[in-house]
C-alpha cells in the first residue's frame, strides 16, 4: 500500500505518520519525488482502514499495491533509481558501457584491454575472478589473484571495476571492487543477496537463465529489503528452445522492467547472444529499447580467451559499437 502525501507536506508531518504506521507494525519506506512525497507501507496492511487514512489532512491518496515486490516497485517510487559510483552515474537518464574480458588472465590482458574500452568511452571495467563454469574442468578464473590484478588496472586507469562474486565467504576479497556482480546462476542464492543487502555496495543483479522478470524484481528486493537501494539489473539472455543463438535475449524486459520499477536496466548482449557477429546489432538495438547501459565482453585475442571468446568483441569492434550505440543516444535525447 503506498500513501500519495499532499504536496507541501512538512517533514515533522511526515515523521509522526511514519511513528503511527510503525506503531501499527509496518515498515515504513519514503520517497520523495519531484512533485510528491510517497510513503509506502511493507508488511500486513489488511487491517489499516484505507477511509480512516483518506481522511488525514496531509494524504491525497491510498493505493494498494499487489505486486509482492515493494521497495523495488515503481508505485513506491516513481522516479528513476540513479545508482552511483563515484562520479559515474547508472539510470535516470545516464547511459553507461560496462567492457571488458569474460576473465580476467593476465597483468598485460586486464591492463590491455582496459586501456582500449576507456579510450572507446567505457566507464567501468568488468572482469571475471571466480568464474562460475557448466564444467569443473574448465577455467575457474584466477580468483583472489584475478582480484588483484582488478584492483591494479583500477589504480593505473582509474576505472571503477566490475566482478562476478560467487560465495559470500568471498565479501571481503571485494571490498574495493565498485560493483559487485551477482550472476545468472546465483540470481536466486537468497543468502547472498541477503549479505549484499547489508551492504552499500552496488550491485549488478543478472537474471536467471529461466527465471521470470517478477523472480528477478523479487531477487532485487532481497537486497533492498536488507537496506541495500543500490541495484542494477542486468538481462542477459533466456532459455529458449532456440538453439542457434546461446540464449534469448529478451529486449522487451527493458521497457517492461522500465514500468515496474525504478531500478536501472544493463543488458549484455555477450552472453545473450554467444556470437561476436550478434553482439553489435543488439547493443544497438538495446540502446534504442531504453536500456540505462551495456555489458560488453571484450578481449584482445579472443581466438585464445580462456573463456567465452566466441561472443567477445575485440577492442576495435568494440571502439565501432560504442561509437554507434552512443550516437543512439543521442538521437533519443532528441
Ligand atoms: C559473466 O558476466 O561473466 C557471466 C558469467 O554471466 P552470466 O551470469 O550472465 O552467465
Ligand atoms: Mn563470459
Amino acid at each position: 500500500m503506498v500513501a500519495v502525501l499532499k504536496p507541501g507536506t512538512k517533514k515533522q508531518q511526515i515523521d509522526n505518520l511514519s511513528v503511527w504506521f510503525k506503531s501499527r507494525g509496518l515498515d515504513v519506506h519514503i520517497s520523495e519525488g519531484k512533485t510528491h512525497t510517497i510513503i509506502g507501507l511493507i508488511g500486513d496492511t489488511s487491517k489499516i482502514d484505507v477511509e480512516l487514512l483518506e481522511a488525514i489532512d496531509i494524504i491525497e491518496s491510498v493505493k494498494g499495491i499487489s505486486d509482492p515486490f515493494k521497495s523495488a516497485n515503481r508505485k513506491f517510487h516513481p522516479d528513476d533509481t540513479v545508482v552511483e559510483i563515484g562520479d559515474i552515474k547508472i539510470g535516470g537518464g545516464n547511459f553507461q558501457f560496462i567492457a571488458g574480458p569474460c576473465s580476467v588472465e593476465s597483468p598485460e590482458q586486464i591492463l590491455g584491454i582496459a586501456k582500449r574500452v576507456k579510450a572507446a568511452g567505457a566507464a567501468l571495467l568488468r572482469g571475471g575472478a571466480f568464474k562460475p563454469r557448466t564444467s569443473p574442468y574448465d577455467f575457474q578464473g584466477l580468483q583472489a589473484d584475478g582480484i588483484d590484478l582488478l584492483l591494479e588496472a583500477k589504480a593505473q586507469t582509474g576505472m571503477p571495476i566490475v566482478s562476478e562474486i560467487m560465495n559470500m565467504n568471498h565479501l571481503p576479497l571485494f571490498e574495493h571492487i565498485d560493483i559487485v556482480q551477482v550472476g545468472a546462476r546465483n540470481m536466486q542464492n537468497f543468502d547472498l543477496l541477503k549479505e549484499l543487502g547489508k551492504t552499500k555496495k552496488p550491485v549488478l543483479l543478472k537474471r536467471g537463465l529461466a527465471n521470470t522478470l517478477k523472480e528477478l524484481l523479487m531477487s532485487a528486493e532481497y537486497i533492498m529489503a536488507g537496506g541495500n537501494s543500490n541495484v542494477v539489473l542486468c538481462e542477459r539472455g533466456i532459455r529458449t528452445f532456440e538453439t542457434y543463438t546461446r540464449n534469448t535475449l529478451d529486449l522487451s524486459a527493458i521497457p517492461m522492467l522500465h514500468e515496474l520499477t525504478h531500478l536501472p536496466v544493463v543488458i549484455d548482449p555477450s552472453h545473450a547472444t554467444g556470437m561476436a557477429k550478434l553482439v553489435r546489432p543488439m547493443a544497438l538495438a538495446a540502446a534504442a529499447a531504453g536500456a540505462d547501459g551495456l555489458m560488453v565482453e571484450v578481449h584482445n585475442d579472443p581466438a585464445n580467451a580462456l573463456c567465452d571468446g566466441a561472443q567477445s568483441l575485440t577492442p576495435d569492434q568494440f571502439d565501432e559499437v560504442a561509437a554507434k550505440v552512443k550516437a543512439i543516444i543521442e538521437v533519443l535525447k532528441q
